[in-house]
């Protein structure tokens, strides 16, 4: 493809994406293809002469459109929200333009430094701690995902506290090498159990063992101090070593927050776990000053990360870490030979940040994220997530208002309401208008809101189970709304 054809091409593409996003609300948001659809509509391997865009794009609505599920659709209620907007895809055809692997400051200086210029633009924006900002001995790094951000952070801090441990003993001696494998064997990564799967696959990659923390309903699924406490404990007391620990603001499942002021004040009471703040989702919100009051803890964490590519209109892939010691990022991660060796590294006067990261080459992230921000501006994106904190609160309104056929279960937080559907009574009809307002006294009602003990109780959740997951079906198999659900 030529200049005069990459335009024409260009132009083509982008009429027909302004087109799918003006169409968006009148799609249904499920794909209904089948498993294995494309196959068979598509040759047997690729063109021998290459083909014409003419020849190509109309391809996009034959055969790709029929299998994509619409996320940026406004019908898309399921999962969590993955924002996109003209601005970032801008930033995206730029990026792909200069496209550069740039792991180090020199590869392309202008990649380094807006990425650093941007993450302090927006740990400002968030409220966070003056200790993440890259002017002292912190800073922020984009990486590809909240996950990623979890197994650098993991990483960098089993490498500390084996450093901290073995600190004084000759380098190379089988001393040290016995001390550092014996500790490594001993490693456990924390998380409470409704943490992210993230925490125990980056447990997995680290090669340590994880241990979940329980945050059950009574305490509103957030986990709180004094469970933590009797975790690391507890496997202390088993002979291991607790070193990480991922407190998380905005579960998946609910949206809670772990208690985060009550685990800043144990924080001290054990210095060699590194605790990594968890935002992927709820982080975002913390751009409007109401929702600030929550990053005062911070300043006695490690790390925190929340994904741009969620809810603020960066399409993926976007997710900032930042990190309170840069150095023990670096020294985990860096490992220099000679052909990755600059002067201007070696002057130590720059940012490299393939050190921050697992892959050497990276991408000119920085770019969308600077698109967005100017094109939004700080009252943009903070109207952006009120309103949608407002209909999440109107959301919960309406389902509150029927409990006649719904039951709340925890919001709205940070957008989401969970919620189920009452169940019939067993043994025949609907359940007595299921659970109404003035229900609320109803025994196995209450016990569902605090924690199953009985048979009635299971059972009742196990009911509620089976119609909410039959009504979802429904909905979900009419391809207008999609929704998540947990059962
Ligand atoms: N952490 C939380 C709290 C999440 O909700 C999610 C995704 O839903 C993740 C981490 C994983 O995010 P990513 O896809 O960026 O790895």
């Amino acid at each position: 493809m030529n200049s005069s054809q990459f335009r024409d091409a260009a132009h083509a593409a982008v009429e027909e994406i302004i087109q799918y996003y003006e169409t968006l609300p009148t799609r249904p948001v499920l794909s209904t293809v089948s498993p294995g659809y494309l196959r068979p509509l598509l040759p047997s391997g690729p063109p021998q002469t290459g083909q014409p865009w003419s020849a190509i794009q109309p391809d996009i609505s034959r055969l790709i459109m029929p299998g994509l599920t619409h996320w940026q659709s406004p019908n898309f209620m399921a999962f969590f929200p993955a924002n996109a907007s003209y601005p970032s895809m801008l930033g995206e055809l730029y990026s792909a333009a200069f496209t550069a692997p740039a792991f180090n400051w020199l590869c392309s200086p202008a990649v380094t430094e807006l990425e650093t210029v941007v993450l302090d633009w927006l740990a400002t924006l968030l409220g966070l701690p003056t200790c993440y900002l890259s002017e002292g001995e912190g800073g922020g790094v984009i990486q590809g995902s909240a996950s990623e951000a979890i197994v650098s952070v993991m990483v960098a801090a089993r490498e500390r506290i084996v450093r901290r441990r073995v600190e004084g003993m000759a380098e190379g001696s089988k001393e040290k090498e016995d001390a550092t494998w014996q500790l490594r064997s001993r490693l456990v990564a924390l998380g409470s159990d409704h943490a992210h799967s993230s925490t125990q696959k980056a447990a997995n990659i680290a090669g340590t063992r994880f241990r979940s923390v329980p945050a059950p309903r009574a305490s509103g699924f957030r986990m709180t101090a004094s469970a933590l406490r009797r975790a690391i404990e507890e496997c202390k007391a088993d002979g291991l070593e607790p070193f990480y620990l991922t407190a998380t603001l905005g579960t998946t499942a609910t949206c809670a927050i772990d208690d985060l002021a009550g685990i800043a004040a144990l924080a001290a009471d054990y210095p060699d776990i590194w605790i990594h703040v968890d935002a992927a989702y709820a982080g975002a919100a913390l751009i409007l000053p109401e929702y600030q009051s929550l990053t005062p803890p911070l300043a006695h964490f490690d790390s925190f990360d929340f994904n741009m590519h969620k809810w603020l209109l960066t399409n993926f892939d976007a997710s900032c870490l930042y990190v309170k010691h840069r150095r023990h990022l670096t020294d985990a991660l860096s490992i220099t030979p000679s052909y990755l060796r600059n002067e201007f590294s070696d002057s130590g006067l720059v940012t490299d940040y393939r050190d921050w990261q697992i892959p050497l080459g990276r991408r000119f992230r920085a770019l969308k994220i600077w698109f967005v921000l100017r094109s939004y501006g700080v009252s943009g994106l903070q109207a952006h997530i009120k309103g949608h904190i407002q209909l999440g609160e109107l959301f919960h309104s309406l389902v509150a208002g029927r409990s006649d056929i719904l039951t709340v279960l925890t919001g709205p937080a940070f957008a989401l309401t969970v919620l189920h559907v009452n169940p019939r009574r067993r043994g025949g009809g609907a359940r007595r208008a299921s659970v109404t307002a003035a229900d609320h006294s109803d025994p196995q009602h209450e016990a569902y809101l605090n924690d199953f003990t009985t048979d009635a109780e299971a059972q009742y959740l196990a009911d509620a189970n089976a119609v909410t997951k039959e009504v979802y079906e429904r909905v979900n198999g009419g391809g207008l709304i999609y929704l998540t659900s947990g059962v």
